[in-house]
């Protein structure tokens, strides 16, 4: 099998995206996650450009399996490469391995920099030269590559020639501004192939036409055996090929061996995540293979196919990169989805059983109203299971008031804070509780805590870390209707998804979380207080 090296500059290129800032931390732990999934070369930023990336190549982390690589410039115009202050930053650096950037487009070397292009090949020369006399394995970024190869075919493989002579272990040929489109990359790819076989050619594109991984791709066809890319196709701009569907692509697709073995792949959705939980960004649910949306099943047609046979609808297996296979309700769907869904949930029931009709016109009515089971899961096996079992009333809500004030404090600064008392009934207990929080919900949501905390002690490792509000169109005009998604948290970090619906936003809010404490207290078996206690 042919092998394919994998180089992931998340950490540096991907550093550059638009609201995106990596700390030391971040660093160390994405390493470490790259490491552990089998990436061959990490590249970790650029020693000497920041304090960050200072003190990353100082203590760097401890890896197993991957090369830890330092990025740079080639030296500047008219000096020797022992005496460029910027590449001995580079060079002092603790790495394995150094990745240069060097310019490959004569329009550049002659606008940019104002040099002779005879000068341009002695910084690659010199440059790769300083590395590996340093004892680091080097390689060699080509910037503007197509662009270059387009404005002058010789130059632009001079300056490959240059890296390879001097002993650049990878000549990376990079699409900067990602403008080239993959039979474009295909071809000028084989026209070097037939000119240099054995030059060992990298990729590294962009995806400013929206083609970076099939660029990639593209690539690997006319004969590359090194990609570059990011995790999620971070990246300046557009981003950069994404790592997260060249991998498996690479591996379950077109059978090349590469440092991720096959029977690591499942690892990749959480290496997505990871990436996403440290920048705080949300998850791309429509992101090929390890999105939420990826192997979800909505039309009752697809679903019933599916069931019978999942090739029918899914290009793999999902299980092979970490995700799972969901049946989404909507008012779309038919019978068949529902009942996949109801196994999923493990809600048990006879196919004949006709209840089954009532609890699918329940949801097509209630889908009518505003309420989307799409993604709140605990609503929906609640409501499965009010219909075709017996779900016990844990506790009763009576009455709820809440309280907003604005005010300065003694010491003149600006607060908000929100009070709510509500009445409720456990087992035949009556409580009348009171609490204070940062704003409503959350107040109404310490005061039924402070009741039920005693009763059911469960409860208390369980956390809101999650809250979406949405104005749904009654088409009435006059009256809008709020729809709240909240999610729930234990100290397990499971999580589950309820909703809630009414004109008042406090009470779609309520009804959310009343859904989401039940459906924590039924799927523990704990057992309701009776009155008789
Ligand atoms: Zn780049």
């Amino acid at each position: 099998m042919d092998r394919v090296y994998i180089f992931d500059t998340t950490l540096r290129d991907g550093g550059q995206s638009k609201g995106v800032d990596f700390s030391f931390a971040d660093k160390i732990a994405i390493s470490e996650a790259l490491d552990d999934i089998g990436i061959d070369y990490i590249e970790g930023g650029w020693p000497g450009a920041n304090p960050t990336d200072d003190k990353l190549f100082s203590s760097p982390p401890k890896l197993k399996f991957s090369n830890f690589v330092a990025f740079g410039m080639t030296r500047r115009p008219n000096t020797s490469a022992a005496n460029d202050p910027g590449l001995s930053a580079v060079l002092n650096g603790n790495s394995d391995s150094v990745c240069l950037v060097g310019k490959t487009w004569d329009f550049h070397v002659d606008k940019a920099l104002n040099i002779s292009l005879g000068e341009n090949i002695k910084m690659i020369s010199d440059s790769i030269k300083e590395v590996i006399n340093r004892d680091k394995e080097a390689l060699f970024d080509c910037e503007h590559f197509f662009d270059g190869y387009k404005n002058n075919k010789s130059f632009a493989i001079d300056c490959i020639s240059a890296a390879v002579e001097a002993g650049s272990k990878w000549v990376v040929l990079c699409d900067t501004n990602g403008g080239t489109l993959p039979h474009e990359i295909g071809e000028i790819i084989g026209e070097i192939k037939a000119k240099m076989p054995s030059a060992p050619l990298g990729i590294h594109c962009h995806n400013d036409s929206g083609t970076a991984v099939a660029c990639s791709i593209a690539a690997i066809n006319a004969g590359v055996r090194h990609i570059q890319g990011t995790i999620n196709g971070l990246g300046e701009r557009c981003g950069n090929a994404d790592l997260i569907s060249l991998i498996p692509n690479l591996v379950l697709k077109m059978n090349f061996e590469t440092g991720v073995k096959k029977e690591n792949l499942f690892k990749l959705k959480h290496l997505s995540r990871l990436v996403d939980d440290r920048l705080n960004r949300f998850p791309n649910q429509n992101q090929p293979y390890v999105g939420e949306a990826a192997f979800a099943h909505k039309g009752g047609l697809h679903a019933s196919g599916v069931q019978k046979d999942s090739r029918s609808y899914e290009h793999i297996e999902p299980e092979l990169v970490g995700n799972q296979r969901s049946f989404v309700v909507s008012d779309q769907s038919g019978k068949s989805n529902i009942v996949a869904r109801l196994k999923e949930v493990g809600v048990e029931f006879d196919q004949n059983d006709h209840r089954l009709n009532g609890l699918i016109d329940n949801i097509k009515e209630n889908e009518f109203k505003g309420f989307s089971y799409d993604t709140a899961e605990a609503s929906f096996e609640l409501m499965a299971r009010r219909i075709l079992e017996n779900v016990p009333d844990y506790f009763v809500i009576g009455r709820f008031r809440v309280m907003d004030e604005r005010r300065f404090n003694a010491k003149g600064e600006l607060v908000v804070e929100s009070e709510a008392s509500v009445t409720l009934n456990v087992g035949g207990q009556a409580f009348h509780e009171v609490a204070i929080g940062n704003g409503p919900v959350n107040a109404v949501d310490s005061a039924l805590r402070k009741a039920l905390s005693k009763i059911y002690p469960s409860l208390n490792s369980v956390s809101l870390v999650d809250y979406k509000v949405r104005i749904i169109d009654s088409g009435s005009g006059t009256e809008a209707t709020t729809r709240v998604l909240i999610e729930c948290e234990d100290a397990n970090s499971n999580r589950w998804r309820s909703v809630g619906l009414s004109t008042n936003i406090i009470d779609a809010s309520v009804m959310a979380l009343y859904d989401s404490l039940t459906w924590r207290l039924l799927t523990l078996g704990i057992k309701p207080v009776s009155p008789a206690n």
